[in-house]
């Protein structure tokens, strides 16, 4: 709450607090035709090895197989995928005790996952679960051995405004020993659970440059989220926090259309849209909009949620609702991935961040 008033003081103002450029003023005029690197050779750096502070380059290793990132030709899009167990977030919410077993489909998927980008040729963010992570090392060492960027979505997946400044902090540090433990990289970009960073938790940007993260990617500006910071308006920006230090934030796409706005950057939208809307929503959504899916929506089987012989009914449909939405979603991911990329640039949030920041924290 503290840090809402700062904002509001600094925008009245005109310093102090937490500084974000303005509504339509995106800080990154030029972007669109900055030449992105897509090659294995790009100067960005998704994530850094051990024994390195964040934000310090190196290169992101090999290219996935095949070479080249993806260049659809079109404005440059950004693909994250939130790597999570759903078969463990839907056992916990029915109430399962032993739900932080490893599910049984997470394999299956990340095999589908990483099948599909190398067929597109192209990286991505692997914002990371901590608690997914642990349940499966085995799938997490080698996604930075293949190119991709290794980021954090938290630890135990809760909201962050359900948590204190320093439990989120606590959090933080579960997760990343995790990742560092199994891919011996640093991840400097974070995604909160449900995009869960609210004007009343907004301190979590502190806490995460603190921690060291360097940019943040849970803006999302959906009407579905109340409360939203005013930070989720808008393209990639710097905030600049009152410690003086500056952390990145990068929105996920939404369409700002004349009636309003439009969520159009995760695949249960795409479930439910035309993929021309999708497709011209993108090209409208602003610079560097952010996509993002998970590995249950690539799955090539229907889900299912196996609770287990003693789950008592009410648990039993609730999780079977939860399986009926999210496998609508699951048999369009792939066929509308495929359709972004070619008609667009897909980096990950990573060689985007190392561009920006590197440019000075602003192209305005
Ligand atoms: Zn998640």
């Amino acid at each position: 709450m503290a840090q809402v008033r700062r904002r509001d003081e600094a925008r009245e103002s005109g310093e102090g607090g937490i500084r974000t450029p303005e509504r339509g003023q995106p800080p990154l005029r030029d972007f669109q035709s900055r030449p992105f690197n897509h090659s294995g050779t790009s100067p960005g750096r998704p994530s850094v090895a051990v024994g390195k502070r964040p934000g310090q380059s190196e290169s992101t290793g090999p290219a996935p197989k095949g070479g080249k990132g993806s260049d659809g030709g079109g404005p440059t899009l950004l693909l994250s995928i939130d790597f999570e167990d759903w078969h463990q977030l839907v056992r916990r919410r029915v109430g399962c005790s032993d739900w932080e077993r490893p599910g049984p489909a997470l394999s299956r998927q990340t095999d589908a996952l990483l099948a599909l980008l190398d067929e597109l040729k192209l990286r991505a963010t692997f914002f990371i679960l901590g608690m997914a992570a642990r349940a499966h090392p085995g799938l997490i060492e080698g996604l930075a051995a293949r190119g991709h960027e290794i980021g954090c979505h938290g630890d135990r997946h809760l909201p962050v405004h359900s948590q204190s400044p320093g439990e989120f902090a606590s959090d933080l540090r579960a997760a990343r020993a995790t990742i560092e433990q199994l891919t011996g990289r640093v991840p400097i970009g974070y995604r909160a659970p449900a995009f869960s960073i609210t004007g009343t938790s907004d301190w979590a940007y502190d806490v995460l440059a603190a921690e060291g993260f360097a940019y943040d990617a849970s803006a999302h500006d959906t009407p579905s989220l109340r409360d939203r910071p005013q930070a989720a308006k808008g393209a990639p920006h710097p905030l600049e926090l009152p410690t003086g230090q500056t952390l990145w934030e990068f929105p996920v796409a939404v369409w700002h259309a004349r009636l309003g706005g439009v969520p159009i950057g995760g695949a249960s939208y795409w479930a439910v849209l035309p993929s021309t809307l999708v497709l011209r929503g993108l090209e409208r959504a602003g610079p560097l909009a952010g996509l993002y899916v998970h590995p249950h929506e690539l799955d090539p089987q229907p889900l299912r949620p196996q609770l287990g012989g003693g789950a008592q009914l009410k648990a039993r449909l609730h999780a079977s609702a939860r399986a009926v939405q999210r496998n609508s979603a699951r048999r369009r991911a792939p066929a509308m991935l495929r359709a972004i990329a070619r008609r667009f640039r897909l980096i990950p949030y990573g060689d985007a961040h190392a561009q920006l920041s590197g440019a000075g924290g602003t192209a305005a």
